[in-house]
């Protein structure tokens, strides 16, 4: 089979709902994957944010492996000690809490809907108040709390109760405020929304303001989670916690799971048995990857990895933008979550790096999504830079 293949059976047989790339992938380990035809890449975004550990980790592998031997699936009326025990490494390096499993950021996104909304019922709140340039995915509660119409329009009537604020303005978030208002929700950093993170003090001030007002501060580490901006979890760079965290994408690795962390400091029972739930949740597969990812993490010391080699990348990224001033506006992010905003569009440059044997990511039309695995190695995050570089130095 050749990629043009493939490309066919997509144009008959697949909804065309994603911009795709020529390029049919299908192996990859660590930082590099490899297509039909051979061809080797360096990925710089390996699965949009997934692969935090790289492709095939071979200790998600085995476990992945090893469950895959024993149990695949069961309902959630029955206990599952895969699920109790990832819950439990949740609770190990975040805040004290209990969690609901689902399978995608989305669904992660929708239970913390929902969960604000039962939270709020015996009071009149529903309403949630996220960030212009946000994003928490694609079902319909998803994209109502997302802050961009693109992702919106076509699909009105949207669920109601949903209004916006700009990142960083804590007037924007004070006006937007009403009696109605249950919580408050936003990415640490917006990952989709070009690499912009919340500033300290508006954080704290979220929380400060969470708290006068008994409203829920819901934190979406769906692609800051997992050791990606050098900490655990993006909310330890601010010194508070959230009352709600949702978790996703590099929490499995390349299985597909979610995760909605509630702090036990909400002693109500808020979503309780028949409320909400999910066939798949936490199933023994994905919850074993999950834990595996965990382990990794601590076993690898990935974390400082990911200070280490987010540091260098930083470096690496400035010196591109002195010497291509006319072309980079601004080095942004943190640790292994980085961006590269363009004076102009970006997506020529991508399509260069791939052609390049490259792959980096283009979001909001011209910033340079770059979030390598916090595996890769410094050799390759040379080589890419170097691609980088030879692209821009194309382009001007
Ligand atoms: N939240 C954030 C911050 C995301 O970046 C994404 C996806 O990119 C989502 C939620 C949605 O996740 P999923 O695509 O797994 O539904």
């Amino acid at each position: 089979m050749k990629t043009s293949d493939v490309t066919e059976l997509y144009r008959q047989y697949i909804l065309p709902t994603y911009a795709k790339v020529p390029v049919c992938l299908t192996r990859g380990k660590g930082s590099v994957v490899w297509d039909l035809e051979g061809r080797q890449y360096i990925d710089f975004f390996p699965g949009w944010g997934v692969s935090g550990l790289g492709h095939c980790h071979p200790e998600v592998v085995h476990a992945i492996k090893d469950q895959a031997r024993k149990m695949l699936h069961i309902s959630n009326n029955f206990y599952n000690v895969k699920q109790a025990r990832l819950a439990e490494a949740i609770n190990r390096v975040a805040f004290p809490s209990r969690v609901f499993f689902c399978n995608s950021g989305a669904e992660a996104s929708e239970a913390a809907v929902k969960y604000a909304r039962r939270f709020g019922k015996d009071t009149g709140r529903y309403e949630i108040i996220s960030m212009r340039q946000s994003f928490h995915g694609r079902t319909l509660a998803g994209i109502a709390v997302t802050g961009q119409e693109k992702v919106q329009k076509g699909f009105e009537p949207l669920p109601s109760g949903f209004c916006y604020a700009i990142l960083n303005d804590l007037d924007s978030v004070q006006k937007a405020l009403t009696e109605k208002t249950v919580g408050i929700f936003l990415e640490p950093i917006q990952g989709e929304g070009g690499i912009h993170a919340a500033s300290d003090s508006f954080m704290k001030g979220l929380r400060k303001l969470c708290d006068e007002k008994g409203l829920l501060l819901i934190v979406d580490e769906v692609q800051t989670g997992m050791g990606r901006t050098g900490k655990m979890f993006a909310y330890q760079h601010y010194g508070i916690e959230p009352d709600l965290m949702t978790l996703a994408k590099s929490l499995g690795n390349g299985v597909p799971i979610g995760a909605l962390v509630v702090h036990n400091k909400i002693q109500r029972e808020v979503l309780v048995a028949g409320t909400h739930g999910s066939t798949y949740g936490g199933n023994p597969l994905v919850a074993a990857a999950g834990l595996a990812v965990f382990k990794a993490i601590q076993k690898g010391k990935l974390i400082t990895r990911a200070n280490e080699m987010g540091d260098y990348l930083g470096r690496g990224l400035e010196n591109l933008k002195a010497r291509y001033p006319s072309l980079v506006k601004e080095v942004r992010g943190m640790a292994l979550m980085r961006a590269l905003a363009l004076n102009g569009p970006g997506a020529a440059i991508v399509d260069r790096a791939r052609e390049k044997g490259l792959l980096l990511n283009c979001t909001q039309e011209s910033v340079l999504r770059i979030m390598p695995a916090l595996t890769i190695p410094k050799k390759l995050l040379d080589r890419g830079l170097a691609i980088l570089g030879q692209c821009l130095a194309e382009e001007v």
